[in-house]
């Protein structure tokens, strides 16, 4: 159901994000909604320092994998290379898409420590959804660079300790790791991107316009209150067939029936938030 776009742009914005007078009712979402700005004020200098920490690990321990998949490539590798770079790619697709419906759809801001650190920018994003484009590149992509720390950790560990056949053995797996890491790492950026309708430099439209990144018309169809549907996020391949499939109502179904609990009960609390 398509009641509200949530967005404004090139594109079109269809509701006023202007602070509207006493008697004119509460804004509906923008920086001036009264939970968007609960929610800004929620992010921790604790919070900071995670990201902080993690952004540099992340981005380092990339390098070191990186020459070193550079140094053992053989040419007799390559179409394993491809399958598993692709291969890598949906998975991070398939990955963000869950973790997002994870956080959209349940759970609430009021957990212990988890709510306010993780949950807290899903429900901020769904109501000032611009707010991802006034974020630094720490706070953008601060928590999925924790995410991938490990994986790459390990990665590192490998290259350092195993022989050269062992590592020539594993190649195409490290290949497969290394898409999948890259693109998790860079999702909430890729995101990011995807609600910047000005000023993006020319290689980023480029590759939304090949839709090798989320491109912005695709991820709009998420912004549509239920927020409900596409909640893959990094090239958005999976969207239509999940979608086809019923894939994300189904597991919705599934919960509700096991649980109890309502999809997108704390979503909506904080869309309707006015004071
Ligand atoms: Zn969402
Ligand atoms: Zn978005």
């Amino acid at each position: 159901m398509a009641s509200m776009v949530h967005e404004d742009g090139r594109g079109g914005a269809t509701e006023n994000s202007e602070p509207q007078g006493p008697g004119r009712g509460a804004v509906r979402w923008g920086p001036q909604h009264a939970g968007a700005q609960e929610l800004a004020n929620l992010y921790s200098p604790g919070k900071r320092l995670q990201e902080w920490i993690s952004v540099v690990l992340c981005f380092s321990l990339m390098a070191f994998n990186f020459i070193h998949l550079l140094a053992n490539f053989h040419l007799g590798h390559s179409w394993s290379i491809l399958l598993a770079i692709v291969a890598g790619i949906l998975t991070a697709d398939f990955a963000s898409g869950m973790v997002h419906w994870g956080a959209d759809t349940w759970g609430s801001v009021d957990l212990p420590i988890f709510g306010k650190a993780f949950i807290r920018p899903f429900r901020e994003h769904h109501i000032d959804p611009t707010a991802i484009t006034r974020h630094d590149f720490i706070e953008t992509n601060g928590d999925n660079c924790m995410l991938t720390l490990l994986p790459l950790a390990n990665m590192a560990f490998n290259f350092l300790t195993l022989s050269p056949a062992e590592i020539y053995h594993n190649y195409p797996w490290y290949c497969y790791l290394f898409a999948l890491a890259i693109f998790v790492t860079l999702t909430n950026q890729i995101h990011k991107w995807s609600h910047t309708y000005f000023g993006l430099p020319r290689w980023v439209v480029f590759l939304q316009d090949c839709q090798i990144i989320l491109p912005r018309k695709h991820h709009r169809i998420h912004h549509v209150s239920p927020h409900e549907t596409y909640f893959c996020i990094t090239t958005g391949w999976l969207n239509y067939p999940l979608e086809k499939l019923g894939f994300w109502r189904y597991l919705e179904d599934l919960i509700q029936g096991v649980t109890g609990e309502k999809p997108r009960a704390d979503d909506l609390k904080w869309a309707k938030k006015v004071k």
